[in-house]
């Protein structure tokens, strides 16, 4: 949908009033540090649903992140406020109906590529971890203890590496990797001929996952990528294999990555996103009980390094999150023409 499809806002020389959910402290920082005089920030930690809609009221835009939901019950409410626009802070926007924001005529715009490359050097950063069990290093170290039994890693140099999903991210991290020596093999439902002329080569879903010493998930949330990886999945990749989901959490089935880890199957998993996230990640939880078992059951292993969806969270990504959600902003609310009109329109889902 293009911005001509919208109504101008109604609201061109007031300031806009835009909530921001799921807030932290950092999102403070850097959304204040570059707001224009024409926009006005009003900051909550809480996430957006059916539930906490009511705080938009006055509102005319909300800001959202990757765990706030937005279905077809709040946009109404949001609707029915005044609200006429959804500024996600992120990429992904598989928690958005966007279907129904459009039928309904609701803008919602996104950052559609803040910083590959700081998610793909922390792809990079779990594998080398994994793979020399610096987690486990760390902590020997600390206390003294210089054994390196058990700490055995393997050179990347040479390894057949497979990449599910080859767009900005995952071309980042096939760059990096080309670097260390690896063989790339990629399977993408888009084949890109920048990712052939690197060198790397499209393969089919069955052959990489067969193949491949290490697989990393850089492909979006979809109905049909929901749980990709699998039991049959699982039991059909290299004995030894090492995974790595820096994308979204729910495409990997955590019972059968588990299974498989218990089966030893998967030598080593690595996971920046999980499927239950939404009401475990962004907050220090550290005097709770974690009630979540199957995320608790994942910590016991010692091949498994789990960080809380922290990709992303580089000072120049945060600066472009923050600068690209003030120009979606203006831009909706104003519809001028800016220079990069082409740049911003395409934000627009
Ligand atoms: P992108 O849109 O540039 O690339 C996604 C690629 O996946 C595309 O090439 C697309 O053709 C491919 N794809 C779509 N359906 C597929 C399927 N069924 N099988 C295989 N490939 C398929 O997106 P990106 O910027 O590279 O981001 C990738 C994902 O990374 C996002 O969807 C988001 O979920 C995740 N992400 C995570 C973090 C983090 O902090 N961990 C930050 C940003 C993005």
């Amino acid at each position: 949908m293009t911005l001509d499809q919208y109504k101008p806002s109604g609201n061109q020389t007031q300031q806009n009033k835009v909530i921001v959910f799921s807030s932290q402290a950092y999102d403070k920082d850097f959304l204040t540090q570059h707001c224009p005089d024409s926009i006005e920030f009003q900051f909550f930690e809480t996430k957006l649903d059916a539930k906490s809609v009511v705080l938009a009221s006055g509102f005319d835009v909300v800001s959202v992140f990757v765990n706030d939901t937005i279905d077809a019950e709040v946009i109404d409410a949001l609707l029915e406020m005044g609200v006429e626009h959804i500024a996600l802070r992120c990429a992904g926007y598989n928690n958005v109906d966007v279907e129904y924001a459009n039928e309904r005529g609701m803008a919602v715009s996104r950052v559609p590529a803040y910083s590959p490359q700081a998610v793909a050097e922390h792809t990079i950063a779990l594998m080398m971890a994994l793979n020399r069990k610096l987690h486990k290093a760390y902590n020997r170290v600390k206390e003294g203890n210089f054994d390196l039994n058990g700490l055995l890693g393997f050179n990347l140099y040479g390894k057949t590496v497979g990449i599910i999903g080859t767009g900005k991210i995952g071309q980042a991290v096939i760059n990096i990797l080309l670097g260390f020596g690896c063989k790339i093999i990629c399977y993408d439902v888009a084949q890109s001929v920048d990712v052939t002329a690197k060198g790397a080569h499209y393969t089919s879903l069955d052959e990489l996952t067969q193949q491949s010493d290490i697989i990393s998930l850089h492909c979006p949330l979809l109905p049909e990528t929901k749980h990709l990886i699998n039991n049959a999945r699982l039991s059909a990749m290299k004995e030894g294999v090492m995974l790595i989901n820096t994308s979204r959490g729910k495409l990997v089935d955590t019972k059968a990555v588990i299974n498989a880890i218990k089966r030893k199957h998967i030598g080593a998993l690595g996971l920046d996103v999980y499927e239950m996230e939404e009401n475990l990640f962004f907050k220090n939880r550290s005097s709770e009980i974690i009630e979540d078992d199957v995320f608790q059951r994942l910590l016991t292993f010692p091949n498994v390094l789990i960080t809380g969806h922290q990709g992303f969270f580089t000072h120049e990504a945060l600066t472009e999150i923050a600068q690209t959600t003030i120009s979606n902003i203006e831009y909706f609310a104003s519809q001028q023409k800016p220079e990069q009109e082409d740049a911003i329109a395409s934000n627009f889902l």
